[in-house]
C-alpha cells in the first residue's frame, strides 16, 4: 500500500442542462477540495459556453484528456442534487426515446430546480394562550367571531392565523389570548375525497387473496438478495454498459411482474393497498402510478386514508413549493410511498420493491413532450433497476402487457353483481342525435329520479360550421382542421393549436346570415339535456372546457356525487375509474368518434372506453330501473363493440393480437414515427417549409432504411401550428436496432435540420 503523495485531482463529468442537441457532453470540471461530497447525481452550477448553466454530475474520475489547466471549476454544488439510480435511468430514457441526456435529466431533477431556489415556506401561524383559554371559560368579554376563533385553536392547536382572520387575531393578541408568530409551514397537499369510505381493510375475497399471495411471494422472492444495497448507497451497479438493450431478464425477473386483469369493480385497488402493505412491512417502497390525478382522486384518497403520512402525492396541480416538500420527505425516507401520475414514476424512493401501474391502458402514460417517455415501460426498467415487483392492473388491458406480463385474475365484481347488458343501437339513417331507445332509457331513468353518465368524445358545440349559401367551412387559419363552435364563450376554437376566434354571424365569404353547425359536441348535448329535463333531472358536464380551472372538475366530480339524480355529460373523462353510486344508465353517443380515429389503437381505445363506461354503471343496489349500456354507432357490426357488448376482453385480446401479428404491429413489431415539421413564416413560403420538411423527412428515410426495418413515408399530414409536417413510420422486427439507427440518423440530420429551421420529434412507441 502506497500512500498517494499529492492528492489525487477529483474531475466531475458534467452533463449541461442546455436543450439544444448541438452541445452534447459530459464535460469535465475540475472539483475543488472542498467540493468533495460532490457524486454522480449532484447539481452543480457550471461556467459553459461563456454563460452559466446547471449540470448534472454523470460520473467522477481522476484524470481528464483535457490538461488540468485547461478545465474549469463549478461555481457552485445545489443540494440535494438526483439520486445516482435517476441518472442512470436518465441516460437510458435518452437512448431509448431518441432524446438527449440533458432533456432526459430535466424528467429527475428535484422540482423547482429550474426556476427559482425554493426555501421552507413562513406564514404566521397563530396559537391559544392560556389567558386564551381562561377567556373561553368566560373570564372577559369576546364576540361571537371571537369566540369561534379561540374555539377553532383550542381544538385544532396551531393554525394558519389568515384562515381564522388576521386582523382579528391580531387584536386578540393585543389582548394576550393568543400567541402570533412565523413559523415554517410544510407545504402538505391537501387530500381530497370522493366516493365511498372504507373504514378499515376489508376481508380479502378467494380471488383477491390468489392474485394477492402471488404477488407477496414474488415480492419475498425479490426481497432477500437484494437487502442491505439500497441503490442511492451504490450508485455502481446501475451503470449500464448497453443501453439500448431492452432490460435483460436477469434471473429472479421472470414471475415478478404481473397483469391484474379484473372487470371493472372487481377490487383491484384493495388487492394494491395489501401489496403495498407488505411492502412496506418488509421494510421498502413503493410507486403508484395512476392516470390523471384530478379524474381519480379517490385512488389517491385510499392510500392516503390507509397509510397515512407514509405516502406522497407528486402531481402537477400541487403547486412547486408543495412538490418540492413531497420530493424532499421522499428522498430523505420519511415518505415510503408515491402516488402520483407519470412523472411519479421519478420519486426519489432510495430503495423500491413495488410499482404499481393502476388503468394500465391509459393513454395518459404516454408523455407527449420531448423525451416521449411511455411511464409504463420506464416502470419496467426502474423496477429492473431496484429488484422491485412491477404490478399493472387493468379490466382492459393492453395486448402488449397481457402478453409481456404474468396473468392475474379477477373474475367478478366485489358485490357479486354481473356486468350490465350492453346494447349496440345502428344510428344509420337516424335523423335524431339520440336514438329512441335512448331516449326512453333516459325517461326511465328521469321517471325513477337515478342518475345517468352520457359520453360524447367531442367537446363544444358542433363539429364544424358551414355557410348554406356558398358552402365556405371555418377553418383553422393555423391548421388544417375545421375550427369548433364553442356556443357559451362565443367563440370558435381550434382543438389543436388553441386558436380562438368570435363566433360569426355571418358568412366572411358571402355575407349569408344562414350558418349551418354540423354535428353534436358535449355543450349542445348538455344544453339539450337541460332543455328537455328541466329541474326534474339536473345536468352536469365534463370536459376540458367545464374542468379548465384548478379544482373545477374534482368539483363537478363532487357534485354529481352528491347529487340524488343527474346526467353526468362529458368526454371520455366520463369513463375514467369513479365509483359512483346508483348509476343505472351508460350512454355512448357517437362509438364511431373513436372508432374511425385513423390509428391502429382505434379498436383496443373502443373497447375499452365502453367497458370503461359499463364499470361506472350498476355498482350499487339500488331500486331504479335495471342497469344497462347503450352504445349509438354507424357500424353496429364492428368487432370491438361487439366484443365490448359481450363484456369478452379475453376474446377481444385474442382476436386483437392476432390481427397485429398479421399487421406486425406492437407487441408483434415495434413502430416508431418521425415527425418533420418546417415553419409557413407568410403565405409564400407555406410550400418552402413543406419542402424544407419533405426533403429532412427524405434523408431521415434514406439514413434508417439499412438498418433492415420497413419505413413508410413520407406522408403529408394536415398542417399544424402553422407549420407543414411530413411523417415516417418505422416497422421493426428488432426494436434495438432501430432505436440505435433512428436516434443515429436524427443526430447526422440534427444540425441541418436546424439550418433549414425544420424540427424533427421522434415518437418511439406511438400512443
Ligand atoms: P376496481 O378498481 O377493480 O374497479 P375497486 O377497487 O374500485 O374495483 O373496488 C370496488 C369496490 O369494492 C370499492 O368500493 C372497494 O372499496 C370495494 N372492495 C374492494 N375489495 C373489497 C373486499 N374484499 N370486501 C369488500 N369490499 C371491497
Ligand atoms: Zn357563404
Ligand atoms: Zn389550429
Amino acid at each position: 500500500m502506497h500512500a498517494p503523495l499529492a492528492r489525487p485531482q477529483r474531475i466531475a463529468r458534467v452533463e449541461p442542462l442546455t436543450l439544444t442537441r448541438a452541445f452534447r457532453g459530459p464535460f469535465d470540471y475540475r472539483l475543488r477540495p472542498e467540493q468533495s461530497d460532490v457524486g454522480v447525481g449532484s447539481l452543480l452550477r457550471v461556467p459553459f459556453n461563456n454563460r452559466k448553466t446547471l449540470g448534472v454530475v454523470l460520473a467522477l474520475a481522476s484524470e481528464s484528456a483535457l490538461a488540468p489547466e485547461r478545465l474549469a471549476e463549478p461555481d457552485a454544488v445545489l443540494p440535494p442534487g438526483v439520486p445516482a439510480d435517476l441518472v442512470a435511468l436518465a441516460g437510458w430514457i435518452a437512448t431509448e426515446y431518441c432524446s438527449t441526456p440533458a432533456r432526459a435529466l430535466t424528467l429527475v431533477l428535484p422540482p423547482g430546480t429550474i426556476g427559482r431556489v425554493l426555501s421552507p415556506k413562513r406564514v404566521l401561524m397563530a396559537e391559544l394562550t392560556d389567558a386564551g383559554a381562561r377567556a373561553l371559560r368566560g373570564e372577559g368579554p369576546l364576540n361571537d367571531r371571537q369566540r369561534a376563533a379561540l374555539e377553532a385553536l383550542e381544538r385544532d392547536g396551531p393554525t394558519v392565523a389568515a384562515a381564522l382572520g388576521t386582523p382579528m387575531l391580531r387584536r386578540l393578541e393585543g389582548r394576550g389570548l393568543v400567541a402570533i408568530g412565523l413559523s415554517d409551514q410544510r407545504r402538505r397537499p391537501a387530500s381530497v375525497a370522493i366516493g365511498r369510505r372504507l373504514d378499515g381493510p376489508p376481508a380479502l375475497t378467494g380471488e383477491q387473496q390468489a392474485a394477492l399471495d402471488e404477488v407477496v411471494a414474488a415480492l419475498q422472492a425479490r426481497a432477500a438478495p437484494h437487502a442491505g444495497t439500497a441503490p442511492h448507497a451504490d450508485p455502481a451497479p446501475h451503470a449500464d454498459p448497453a443501453p439500448h438493450a431492452d432490460p435483460a431478464p436477469h434471473a429472479g425477473t421472470a414471475g415478478s411482474r404481473f397483469l391484474l386483469h379484473g372487470v371493472t369493480g372487481s377490487g383491484k385497488t384493495e388487492v394494491y393497498l395489501r401489496a403495498v402493505q407488505e411492502t412496506l412491512a418488509a421494510g421498502r417502497g413503493a410507486i403508484v402510478l395512476v392516470p390523471e390525478i384530478a379524474l381519480t382522486p379517490q385512488t389517491v384518497g385510499r392510500f392516503q386514508a390507509r397509510f397515512g403520512d407514509v405516502v406522497a402525492v407528486l402531481h402537477s396541480g400541487l403547486g412547486q413549493g408543495e412538490r418540492h416538500d413531497e420530493w424532499l420527505r421522499l428522498r430523505s425516507g420519511e415518505a415510503r410511498v408515491c402516488v402520483g401520475p407519470r412523472s411519479a414514476v421519478f420519486a426519489p424512493l432510495a430503495d423500491i420493491g413495488l410499482i404499481v401501474v393502476d388503468e394500465e391502458h391509459d393513454a395518459s402514460y404516454k408523455h407527449e413532450g420531448d423525451p416521449r417517455y411511455d411511464a409504463r415501460a420506464v416502470a419496467v426498467r426502474r423496477a429492473e433497476q431496484h429488484g422491485a415487483v412491477l404490478l399493472a392492473g387493468s379490466a382492459t388491458p393492453r395486448p402488449e402487457s397481457a402478453v409481456a406480463l404474468t396473468r392475474l385474475r379477477l373474475a367478478s365484481r366485489i358485490d357479486g353483481r354481473p356486468l350490465p347488458p350492453v346494447e349496440v343501437l345502428d344510428m344509420r339513417g337516424a335523423h335524431h342525435s339520440l336514438h329512441p331507445r335512448t331516449r326512453m332509457a333516459l325517461a326511465d331513468v328521469r321517471a325513477a329520479g337515478g342518475k345517468a353518465i352520457v359520453l360524447l368524445n367531442r367537446r363544444g358545440w358542433s363539429n364544424f360550421l358551414c355557410c348554406r349559401g356558398c358552402g365556405h367551412v371555418w377553418m383553422c387559419p393555423n391548421c388544417e382542421v375545421a375550427l369548433v363552435l364553442h356556443r357559451a364563450a362565443d367563440q370558435l376554437a381550434c382543438h389543436h393549436c388553441g386558436h380562438r376566434r368570435r363566433a360569426p354571424s355571418r358568412c366572411d365569404e358571402c355575407g349569408s346570415v344562414a350558418v349551418a353547425r354540423h354535428g353534436a359536441g358535449t355543450e349542445s348535448v348538455e344544453q339539450e339535456f337541460r332543455e328537455a329535463f328541466g329541474d326534474e333531472l339536473p345536468v352536469f358536464r365534463l370536459d376540458a372546457d367545464a374542468a379548465s380551472g384548478k379544482g373545477r372538475l374534482a368539483r363537478t366530480l363532487a357534485a354529481f356525487e352528491a347529487a340524488p339524480a343527474g346526467v353526468l355529460v362529458g368526454t371520455q373523462m366520463v369513463a375514467k375509474g369513479h365509483d359512483f353510486d346508483g348509476v343505472s344508465l351508460g350512454v355512448v353517443l357517437d362509438a364511431d368518434q373513436t372508432l374511425r380515429f385513423p390509428d391502429f389503437r382505434a379498436e383496443e381505445r373502443t373497447f375499452a372506453l365502453i367497458t370503461q363506461l359499463a364499470g361506472r354503471v350498476g355498482r350499487s343496489e339500488d331500486s331504479g330501473p335495471p342497469a344497462r349500456v347503450l352504445v349509438q354507432t354507424l357500424a353496429p357490426d364492428a368487432e370491438s363493440l361487439a366484443f365490448a357488448a359481450r363484456h369478452d376482453s379475453d376474446g377481444f385480446l385474442a382476436a386483437e393480437l392476432n390481427r397485429r401479428q398479421v399487421l406486425r404491429y406492437p407487441p408483434h413489431g415495434s413502430l416508431v414515427r418521425i415527425v418533420c415539421s418546417g415553419p409557413e413564416a407568410s403565405g409564400s413560403a407555406v410550400a418552402s417549409g413543406a419542402a424544407e420538411a419533405l426533403a429532412v423527412a427524405t434523408r431521415l428515410h434514406g439514413l434508417i432504411a439499412p438498418s433492415g426495418a420497413t419505413v413508410l413515408g413520407p406522408a403529408p399530414l394536415f398542417r399544424l401550428r402553422g407549420r407543414s409536417r411530413s411523417q415516417l413510420v418505422i416497422k421493426s422486427a428488432d426494436r434495438p436496432a432501430t432505436v440505435l439507427a433512428v436516434g443515429t440518423a436524427v443526430g447526422e440530420i440534427a444540425t441541418g435540420a436546424v439550418r433549414r429551421g425544420v424540427s424533427v420529434s421522434v415518437d418511439v412507441d406511438p400512443q
